[in-house]
């Protein structure tokens, strides 16, 4: 599991937002797979943050969210993604692609569901029809 698999989606979009507003004040490589780095929080506080690729849950971060705790705070995110622009990258393309697909899935939805709809007879369709507004009715009943 990597960084952005251990972070919440709220702390994932932040960090993005951090990284392109240039919230990371300094950053250097420590190790394999870890960085120390300075970021800027909303507050104007600078916060120490460390992170371990390898070991999401090991990184740390002295923010309020993320202090003592073992979780990936955004400050985690916007030093990973300023450290390595690709993995950013990557990330944008995934949600793209995840995206696109989603889009894909309703389509072809809507039309397996046009042609059921359209491969029914008249008698078919007012039977169908008919349940449908009794359906609706017991539910606006219901509420
Ligand atoms: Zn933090």
């Amino acid at each position: 599991m990597g960084l952005i698999e251990a972070a919440s989606g709220n702390s994932v979009w932040k960090g993005v937002d951090y990284c392109d507003e240039k919230k990371v004040v300094s950053w250097k490589k420590v190790g394999e797979s870890e960085y120390s780095g300075v970021v800027s929080g909303s507050n104007k506080k600078l916060y120490d943050v460390h992170i371990d690729k390898a070991h999401p849950r090991k990184s740390t971060c002295n923010c309020p969210f993320a202090e003592g705790r073992r979780v990936v705070c955004k400050h985690m995110i916007a030093l990973y993604f300023t450290a390595e622009p690709q993995a950013k990258d990557d990330f944008l393309k995934e949600v793209e692609k995840w995206e696109a697909e989603e889009e894909q899935r309703e389509q072809e939805h809507y039309e397996d569901l046009e042609k059921y709809v359209k491969s029914l007879s008249k008698a078919e369709l007012q039977t169908q029809l008919l349940d449908a507004l009794i359906q609706l009715e017991e539910r606006r009943n219901w509420w």
